[in-house]
Formats: C-alpha cells, sequence, structure tokens
C-alpha cells in the first residue's frame, strides 16, 4: 500500500496530537495535498529556504517541521520575500510541509521527553500539567482461544494504559449469536443459519488519537469477517502531560553540569546563572523557549533549569528566586527531536525514506 501525505499525518496524530497545541499555535498541514502519495520525508526543526532549495533538488515529497512554516496569517504572498520564496518553491516543487510544534513539546516522547532523556535525567515527571488527553472505552467481542492474541495486538498499538499501568483490560465471558447473510464467508458457523459462539467481551481504553492505530491491530489479528466492537467516549481523561520535565541527576557542581550540557548537546555556548560550585541534584528543562517556566522549576524543587532564550530580566527573576540556569540555546535545546521524528515515521512505514537534520546546524556559534 503505498503511502500518502494524509497516513502521515494520522500517524503525527498518534505522536502528538493537535489539541495539545497552545490555543494560539499554528499546527498541521500547512501546504499541501493530503492524498499525494509520499515517497520520501525531510524532518527538520526549521523550513529555511535553504532547506526547501535541498529538497526541491532530491526531489523530496513531504517535510515534517517542528516550527509552523505558517505561523501568522498571510495576506499577500510576495515571492520576492524569503517567506514568498519559500512558499513558491514548496509549491513549484509540489512539496508538502507538516507541523507539530507546541503539540510536540507536550506529547509523550517528544521534545522535553528526549530533551530529559538526553541529559540522562532519572526519575523523569511533568514540570507542568496543563493537557489533557480525551479517553475512550474499547469493547471487542472475540471467539474463545483468540482472546489472547487480540489482547497482545491491541496492548501493544498502546490500548490499556492507566497513570503508570500498562496492559488494564477487562474480560468477562458470553454467549454471541450472528447469522450469516448472502455472501458471507463466516470464521464459525454457515450461512442461513443462525449461530451461537462462546465468546469473550474485551474491554479496555485508550486515548482517542490512538482509535485507529488500535483498531488497525485488532483488525490484524481478529479472525471473524465483520468485527463486533464499541467504541464509547468517556468523561474521565486520565492521561495528561504539559510543558517541561523535571528529574534528578547525581549530585555535581553546577559548573560540571554545564559542561555536561555542552557535550550531551552537542553545543560549544551556554550561558549559566548562579554559583559554579553550587550542588546541582534536581533538574527542571523546557526546549526551546522556556522562560515562562522559571517560577514552576523553582516550585517544583529544580535546582537548575536548563532551557533556551532566557533574557536579562528572565535571569533576574532566576537568580532572586535562587534558582541557577543554563541556557543552551533554542537549537540545541530542540534539535533532538528532529531525529526522533526520523526515527518514528521509519519504524511506521518502512517502505518510506526518512532523512533527517538535513544541511542544517545551529546558527549560534563559539567566537
Ligand atoms: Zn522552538
Amino acid at each position: 500500500m503505498s503511502v500518502t501525505c494524509k497516513h502521515i499525518m494520522q500517524a503525527m496524530e498518534c505522536l502528538a496530537p493537535q489539541n495539545l497545541a497552545e490555543e494560539w499555535d499554528s499546527v498541521g498541514l500547512m501546504v499541501g495535498n493530503p492524498d499525494r502519495q509520499v515517497r520520501n520525508v525531510w524532518t527538520t526543526l526549521d523550513v529555511t529556504l535553504e532547506l526547501v532549495e535541498a529538497a526541491v533538488e532530491a526531489k523530496v515529497d513531504m517535510i515534517v517541521s517542528h516550527h509552523p512554516l505558517i505561523f501568522k496569517a498571510i495576506k499577500r504572498l510576495d515571492t520576492s520575500t524569503v517567506s514568498g520564496k519559500i512558499m513558491e518553491k514548496l509549491m513549484q516543487g509540489n512539496i508538502a510541509v507538516f507541523s507539530a510544534h507546541t503539540n510536540l513539546d507536550c506529547a509523550v516522547g517528544g521534545v522535553n521527553d528526549i530533551l530529559a532523556q538526553m541529559l540522562h535525567l532519572q526519575d523523569i515527571q511533568l514540570l507542568t500539567v496543563n493537557r489533557s488527553e480525551k479517553l475512550v472505552k474499547f469493547v471487542v467481542f472475540v471467539p474463545k482461544d483468540y482472546e489472547q492474541v487480540v489482547f497482545a495486538a491491541i496492548t501493544k498499538a498502546g490500548a490499556g494504559h492507566i497513570g503508570r499501568y500498562s496492559h488494564c483490560t477487562f474480560a468477562s465471558s458470553g454467549t454471541g449469536t450472528f447469522l450469516p447473510l448472502e455472501d458471507t464467508h463466516p470464521f464459525i458457523g454457515r450461512q442461513g443459519s443462525l449461530a451461537r459462539v462462546d465468546e469473550m467481551r474485551m474491554e479496555t481504553i485508550l486515548p482517542e488519537r490512538l482509535i485507529i492505530p488500535v483498531l488497525e491491530a485488532m483488525h490484524a489479528v481478529h479472525p471473524y469477517e465483520e468485527v463486533a466492537y464499541d467504541l464509547y467516549p468517556l468523561y474521565n481523561q486520565l492521561q495528561t502531560t504539559g510543558l517541561g520535565r523535571i528529574g534528578t541527576i547525581q549530585p555535581v557542581s553546577l559548573r560540571n553540569f554545564s559542561q555536561q550540557v555542552k557535550q550531551l548537546l552537542h553545543t560549544d555556548v551556554v550561558s549559566m546563572v548562579g554559583r559554579s560550585d553550587q550542588m546541582i541534584h534536581t533538574v527542571a528543562v523546557c526546549g526551546g523557549s522556556g522562560a515562562d517556566l522559571i517560577k514552576q522549576a523553582k516550585k517544583n524543587g529544580a535546582d537548575v533549569f536548563v532551557t533556551g532564550d532566557v533574557k536579562y530580566h528572565d535571569a533576574l527573576d532566576a537568580a532572586a528566586l535562587d534558582l541557577a540556569i543554563i541556557d543552551a540555546g533554542h537549537y540545541p535545546t530542540e534539535q533532538p527531536v528532529v531525529a526522533r521524528l526520523s526515527q518514528y515515521l521509519s519504524e511506521k512505514f518502512p517502505l518510506l525514506e526518512v532523512k533527517s537534520n538535513i544541511s542544517q546546524k545551529n546558527i549560534f556559534q563559539l567566537c
């Protein structure tokens, strides 16, 4: 089956649901036709003119970016400007662009989870809890002896997570009935004859974004021609996420930790606020521009806050709170997600050619 732009959009929705994005944000398909066939994808932090020119040259079908290609409303397209040229080349090259921004910041396995992992934080928790996901109840009726295979498929696809517990399901036994009509090929019973079958009612919950993958996984292993299943919307929203993460490290001085940050995030430059000999044990992180979370980081007990784009007055606020800051830059704190996006799409679509980090580098350099 060929991969279309819509398939990539659905996969991205599973990773970073759009309802996790800030209200002011601009996310989703920026340019392109959802039905267009896609053979190769580039993942990137930014859609720059240089990148788009290289993508046209390489005949790329789709670009998946973190920063939105179109952020503010466009009133005119002047192709003598850089942004106008980017749009012109994308349209001429028939290249689709999809962006996942603040939804990818918050997402499980997104920008901030990856940043926390890159810095080897332990016991990683959310720094803010300000997003909730809609949950649905999923019920499927399975003939006896197929319970285990369906259980394995749907839980592998992500169904059955409640808090820090996975594989949460409930099964009860009963009798199912059906009468196969014309042009059917029943797995059990025969056409025109009422069947009474020992079945299991299996039920679990899943986030709304996983409905398609869980149904696909279930259908792939369920033996029935027509599967009886129900999806119920729920009022409980147990799964929450938010911006920033917080965790612990082995105690180390701020000076040494800032050196570790440089090394782990592959950057030559960091700015530091705090006493170089103060000991660091609890670390808060927020990729990109996270200064708004300074107070939250302090409130949650962080010794240091690793983020980017910290302004002078933000640094003063942090110093007044006795919270150390390591400003590692916008690019180094977000760039690791680009490789993760490539890995994710490659795993989802084995036939797709996916490349990350094309001709991009940190524009801030040590001098
Ligand atoms: Zn950013």
